[in-house]
């Protein structure tokens, strides 16, 4: 380890310590121990117990998706300050040579690197509206899809739960302006009851995306004011920053005009997405309970483990 790095400190510093989280030295990028993961799992199973009855079409995409995809999905305009982008080397052997002596020199041995097909997937959802523009318009009913996949952000942080590598699980509606907003007026309270089974302090508020620039300001402004993403918060790292926990989005039209998704009706289909920050959760858990899953309250093992 780096002798004159800062080392972790507070809460990831103990998670670090308990094993629970395993360093990489990068900053928001962790291995997980059993444990941990084995909490995941719980978690991941209590949601499906509350969503599981809808019907939802359960897709799993790999961390990545196609970038003409991602190009289209405009998440460049948006978040460009997040995105990652898978790059591979073409060179031939001079240029590799060329690498190896800079990677020994210690120098930037990535300029000869070209953009792949692929890039890492932003949100779970990302890579599921090309999938449904293809199948042609929804039936009557709308559809609902049960997501869930590692998702990369740019946004290094010494705080645990804001990670460069983290899962979500998504439900993910289309259909009406009605079948969408019923939906996520629906996850509002069930996601509120859902974490309130865990015995951890919750509050649910308006949020705006981190939308780029002064453009985005205007995004996110419109954002809060319309009242189209919530987040229900925990204190993780902060009593009085707490973490966004779970989101709750309305995406109005955007999704249904860039992928051109039509409802059986043959307007454009609106969506929302309700998100799980798998990790956070975790997190929470552990930050509230204690690092012994084996004394947490009663009432929480019985949710977690029926
Ligand atoms: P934040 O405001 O904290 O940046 P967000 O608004 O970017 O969160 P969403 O884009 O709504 O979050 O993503 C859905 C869920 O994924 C969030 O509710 C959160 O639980 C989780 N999440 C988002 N970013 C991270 C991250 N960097 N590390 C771990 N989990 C995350
Ligand atoms: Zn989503
Ligand atoms: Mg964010």
């Amino acid at each position: 380890m780096c002798q004159n790095c800062p080392q972790p400190q507070g809460f990831l510093a103990e998670l670090i310590d308990s094993g629970l989280l395993i360093d990489t030295g990068v900053d928001g990028l962790y291995g997980r121990s059993g444990l941990f993961e084995e909490v995941i799992a719980r978690f991941d199973d209590l949601i499906t117990r509350h969503g599981g009855q809808d019907g939802a079409e359960i897709v799993r995409f790999p961390p990545a998706m196609s970038r003409k995809h991602f190009e289209k999905s405009g998440y460049l305009k948006s978040f460009p300050q997040l995105a990652g982008t898978v790059h591979s080397f073409a060179g031939d052997e001079r240029a590799h040579a060329q690498l190896l002596h800079n990677v020994a020199d210690g120098v930037d041995w990535t300029d000869g690197q070209i953009s792949t097909e692929v890039v890492l997937t932003p949100a779970a959802c990302y890579p599921l509206y090309p999938v449904v523009a293809k199948r042609g318009p929804l039936k009557t009913e709308g559809a609902l899809f049960d997501l869930q996949s590692y998702c990369f952000r740019h946004e290094p942080s010494k705080d645990p739960a804001r990670m460069q590598l983290f899962r979500m699980r998504e439900y993910v509606r289309f259909g009406t302006p009605e079948q969408v907003t019923e939906f996520r007026a629906t996850w509002l309270e069930r996601g509120q009851a859902m974490m309130a089974s865990l015995g951890v302090p919750l509050n649910l508020d308006v949020a705006n995306d981190p939308f780029f620039g002064r453009a985005g300001r205007m995004l996110a402004n419109n954002q809060r004011d319309q009242r189209l993403k919530f987040e229900l918060l925990i204190p993780i790292e902060s009593e009085e920053k707490p973490t966004a926990c779970l989101s709750f989005n309305y995406h109005q039209d955007h999704f249904g005009t860039t992928w051109g998704i039509q409802t059986a009706a043959g307007e454009t289909a609106h969506t929302a997405c309700v998100g799980f920050g798998m990790e956070r959760v975790a997190l929470a858990l552990f930050k509230h309970h204690g690092y012994d899953v084996e004394r947490w309250p009663a009432s929480v093992r019985d949710v977690l483990w029926p």
